[in-house]
């Protein structure tokens, strides 16, 4: 039997994780872990946790290593064993991967590779700024770019309205990124030095980043077997 991939991707806010998540799933047998979903999904619900978490993601911090560690064990446990798992958004600080390492191997499951997506400030801070949740009653959120006025007329011509997310308010943002050049991108050199990195330029549109990473996570493991 072909093993299931492990990998966990990481990038700055903006970068596209959760788009490019989604289109390695379509390609292969593996269950994503977002935890920025998760816990928007958990504020949603008005649990205890919700409320616990509300506040620090809303000022665009990271919510505390040792409960995310927690949540993550939890979320991991409930992964068929036969299906691969992508990691979208964790780990975000060296506390976190040196906790992944254990939470991984307690489950038996190695981790095939990191992909970082890489992206300026600059171009970061324009697609969060801009990026607004397209809400239509009935069906699934979209996520659109104000820039592109088709879509702002076809959300607003079916009756949807324009949401912005609490963490892409102008403060938000900054901090956001300073927590992540601050606290995530060591990661970079932390699975550099482990050899099972992959760097991919983010700044395209989703569909050529995506054929990017798919080449070179193929020859990745090509490399690795
Ligand atoms: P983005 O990467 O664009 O900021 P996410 O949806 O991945 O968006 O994450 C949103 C927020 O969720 C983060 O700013 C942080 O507050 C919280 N969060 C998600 N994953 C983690 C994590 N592994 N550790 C700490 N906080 C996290």
């Amino acid at each position: 039997m072909i093993q299931p991939l492990n990998l966990v991707l990481f990038g700055p806010p903006g970068a596209g994780k959760s788009t490019q998540a989604q289109l390695l799933m379509q390609d292969h047998t593996i269950d994503s872990i977002s935890t920025g979903q998760r816990l928007r999904d958990t504020i949603a619900a008005g649990t205890q946790l919700g409320r616990e978490v509300e506040d620090v993601m809303a000022q665009g911090k990271l919510v505390d290593d040792t409960l995310m560690t927690r949540l993550l064990r939890e979320w991991l446990g409930a992964i068929p064993a036969d299906r691969g798992v992508l990691l979208d958004g964790y780990p975000r600080t060296v506390a976190q991967a040196e906790a992944l390492d254990g939470l991984l191997s307690a489950v038996n499951r190695p981790l095939n590779a990191a992909i970082a997506l890489m992206l300026s400030d600059k171009e970061a801070v324009h697609r969060l700024s801009g990026r607004r949740i397209c809400r239509i009653p009935g069906q699934p959120d979209a996520i659109i770019h104000i820039d592109d006025q088709a879509a702002v007329d076809a959300c607003l011509a079916q009756g949807g309205t324009l949401v912005e997310r609490p963490d892409d308010a102008p403060d938000s943002i900054v901090r956001r990124l300073a927590e992540y050049n601050a606290k995530t991108e060591p990661l970079l050199r932390w699975y550099g030095r482990r050899d099972c990195l992959i760097l991919i330029d983010a700044d395209g549109t989703p569909a050529t980043v995506s054929a990017t990473l798919s080449a070179a996570l193929d020859t990745f493991l090509r490399k690795e077997m």
